[in-house]
């Protein structure tokens, strides 16, 4: 990373000759090339981090802002001082704001937690009894499973209810205390009533009342995952079952819900494929040519940068580089839904890039395409399809 370029100004930020002196230093020192910056509070709070392919551009225009109440200008009033760092291209800046972003969390960086929102997720508890939650965005903490993304929060809600239900999950609060049938010694301690009518109406083990040992409830939880996962329809074969059987009863008003019970968990399934698809287009070496021949390649692989490289300029550079392609593209992962949360908004991120400039596919390269023509030892910018009108985003 090139050498930090600083305006340090430590003045109150609401004061208007902070500000002029402010915009004297980024005039002064900014250049007009894609990079990150950070606006930092008079106590060193990072309070909001931006990206621009040309930065000195974007940072100027947070001191134009006609209105107090326009989002720039609210910005650059809470900062007391702006730091930056170039970046080899808008890519590269891109992947560097979202680094910092959930690193170091900026409060004022809500149109990013905004995007996360618009996608619904489905996150598997871990701990006693796991459950099912839907979710905006990825939480926190790093050790959940999470499954998605997913358009629809409430279509995506009533058909993990009716996994919940199929698969007698329970859907109580983290905190209900569950006592397994396998869990005798317990009993004497506790009443015997289940935390809610789930139970009583066949729609949960019962995890709470030692309705089931432990191990029955988590072979439950392996279908669900084995569901979420694609590996099989365990759930709908359930309800198809009931539903069979409902209709030979000629209790038809119930194989009639249960029908569309079966058809929420298939819309569901299709969202899956459809998601598994998506990623899987995700995986290729991505050659991005840099601010001054500082050209890139990227590893991408099922939605998530797996390694960043200069772009080789010898021989033992370009052998070095195929072995870590080898080592990005060899290994076979499972075809699944499943995302680790700590990735999940680079994936976002990937496929909203990727959406935006469909034209930059054409600087892609399948990894065995790669590895069987490796690039030549400098970019080949005659030969770049969108060399001339590359990452036409707005800044
Ligand atoms: S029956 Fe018990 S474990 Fe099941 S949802 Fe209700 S409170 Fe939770």
């Amino acid at each position: 990373m090139r050498a930090l370029s600083k305006v340090d100004l430590h003045r109150p930020p609401t004061s208007d000759a902070q500000l002029a002196t402010m915009r004297a230093e980024v005039r002064a020192e900014a250049k007009d090339r894609p990079g990150v910056y950070r606006m930092l509070s008079a106590d060193g709070e990072i309070v909001y981090v931006g990206k621009s392919k040309k930065l000195r551009t974007r940072l100027l225009s947070y001191f134009r802002c006609s209105f107090p109440e326009d989002k720039g200008a609210r910005i650059v009033r809470e900062a007391d001082k702006i730091e930056w760092d170039y970046t080899p291209s808008e890519f590269a800046a891109l992947l560097e704001e979202l680094r910092l972003i959930k690193r170091f969390r900026p409060r004022l960086n809500v149109a990013m937690m905004r995007d996360a929102r618009h996608f619904a997720f489905i996150k598997l508890t871990r701990g006693i009894a796991p459950k099912l939650l839907v979710v905006r965005g990825a939480g926190a903490e790093d050790a959940q499973i999470y499954y998605g993304p997913f358009h629809g929060a409430q279509r995506v809600g009533e058909a993990v209810r009716e996994l919940n239900d199929a698969l007698g999950l329970r859907d109580c609060r983290l905190d209900q205390p569950m006592h397994f049938a396998d869990q005798p010694e317990l009993f004497h301690l506790y009443p015997r009533t289940p935390g809610c009518i789930r139970h009583e109406i066949r729609k949960c083990l019962g995890p709470c009342v030692g309705g089931c040992t432990s191990s029955e409830y988590d072979e439950r939880v392996r279908l669900v995952r084995s569901f979420l996962d694609g590996a099989d329809d365990g759930p709908m074969n359930l309800l198809r079952e009931e539903m069979i059987a409902a209709s030979e009863r000629l209790e038809f008003e119930r194989a009639a819900s249960l029908r569309d019970k079966v058809q929420r968990l298939e819309g569901l399934r299709e969202q899956f494929i459809k998601f598994r698809f998506a990623v899987e287009t995700l995986s290729f070496v991505y050659t991005v040519p840099g601010y001054e021949g500082d050209d890139r390649l990227y590893l991408i692989r099922r939605g998530r940068v797996r390694g960043e490289y200069a772009l080789p300029r010898s021989e033992p550079d370009r052998v070095r580089l195929l072995e870590m392609v080898e080592d990005v593209f060899n290994p076979v992962e499972r075809d699944t839904a499943q995302v680790p949360s700590h990735e999940i908004d680079e994936l976002l991120l990937l496929s909203s890039w990727f959406r935006r400039f469909p034209a930059e596919l054409g600087r892609s390269c399948a990894a065995k395409a790669f590895v069987a023509e490796p690039p030549p030892l400098e970019y080949d910018a005659a030969n770049d399809p969108i060399f001339t009108s590359a990452a036409t985003s707005a800044a």
